[in-house]
């Protein structure tokens, strides 16, 4: 891989594009095809990432992307960079892990709704608390795709599947409401049928300085055949085109709790505050900084 220049950033700040990128999406394509569905939504949010990350004028071996288990997880595959492919649920302690262990690197997160609303719910929760420096992106498509179509926790009331064949009964988890009272500092929607408008919201997630969240309106055409494109379709519409206030919580709750009948994708809320390893700087260097110097003899004895 060629070494190029990039904007670099430095710790904790926001990234800016560069004019001048010399990036294009292809440079964070491998050689390995994707296998999703023809018409999933994985394919445009796919897309939307490899847009942002050239325009942001990054380099393949100068990012790290961690995946969750599940059909986004195979994006794994699919993106030119550093990555690491984690346990069921287990995406976000180890991007937390990488982002202390060097502040500099830029980690992108990329799981799905089961994924991180089902067994890495806990985790989500407190590396919201935390503010970690992230950008996390879950493929939101209301059930368990890799697995051939379960409910998940953002399946609707009454959603019938094969595990739930009479309809859930659980009430639906609410991902923007729960990220605005956990304490992210940029919390987003988008969907994947607008590309255009995913991707600017991607590129501004990745330019915020904090935990950036964004859930994506995923259609899974394969396994359910409720919340089609066309379904998302007759009920989006854009925050920015009602005049949304990004600084109002308040106004960022009322259209978090919009669901019947409209559905907004865009930007509920952003703020701006300290992040987590600004807090702990005063422990030491990161990982990544300092010199070890490890005895690995006896480590070798136990071998010989
Ligand atoms: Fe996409 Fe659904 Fe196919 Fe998975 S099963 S690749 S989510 S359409
Ligand atoms: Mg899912």
């Amino acid at each position: 891989m060629a070494k190029q220049q990039r904007n670099k950033p430095t710790t904790g700040q926001p990234m800016k594009p560069t004019a001048a990128s010399k990036r294009t999406a292809e440079d964070f394509e491998t050689s390995i095809f994707p296998t999703w569905c023809p018409g999933c939504g994985d394919w445009s949010i796919w897309g939307a990432i490899k847009q942002s990350l050239a325009n942001l004028g990054l380099n393949p071996h100068e990012m790290c992307v961690v995946y969750g288990i599940g059909c986004s997880g195979n994006m794994c595959s699919f993106v030119n960079a550093y990555g690491f492919h984690a346990l069921h649920g287990r995406a976000l302690p180890a991007a937390v892990g990488i982002k202390l262990a060097n502040h500099d690197l830029p980690v992108l997160v990329v799981n799905g709704d089961g994924d991180n609303y089902g067994e890495g719910m806990g985790h989500w929760i407190h590396t919201m608390r935390g503010n970690h420096n992230l950008t996390h992106i879950v493929h939101d498509n209301l059930i368990y795709g890799l697995t051939t179509g379960q409910t998940s926790p953002t399946s609707e009331q009454g959603y019938k599947s094969k595990t739930t064949p009479k309809g859930v009964i659980e009430q639906q988890t609410n991902p923007i409401a729960l990220a605005l009272e956990s304490g992210a500092t940029f919390i987003g929607r988008g969907f994947a049928g607008d590309h255009q408008h995913l991707q600017q919201l991607v590129t501004a997630a990745m330019q915020h300085k904090g935990y950036a969240f964004i859930d994506v309106f995923q259609p899974c055409v394969t396994f359910n055949k409720v919340q089609t494109y066309d379904w998302y379709r007759e009920r989006l519409y854009k925050l920015e085109d009602r005049g949304h206030d990004t600084s109002d919580r308040t106004a960022a709750w009322q259209r978090a709790h919009e669901w019947e009948d409209e559905l907004p994708i865009g930007i509920f809320y952003q703020e701006q505050r300290a992040v987590f390893h600004e807090e702990i700087e005063h422990l030491g260097t990161p990982l990544v900084k300092t010199e070890l110097k490890p005895d690995i003899a006896p480590l070798l004895k136990e071998f010989v």
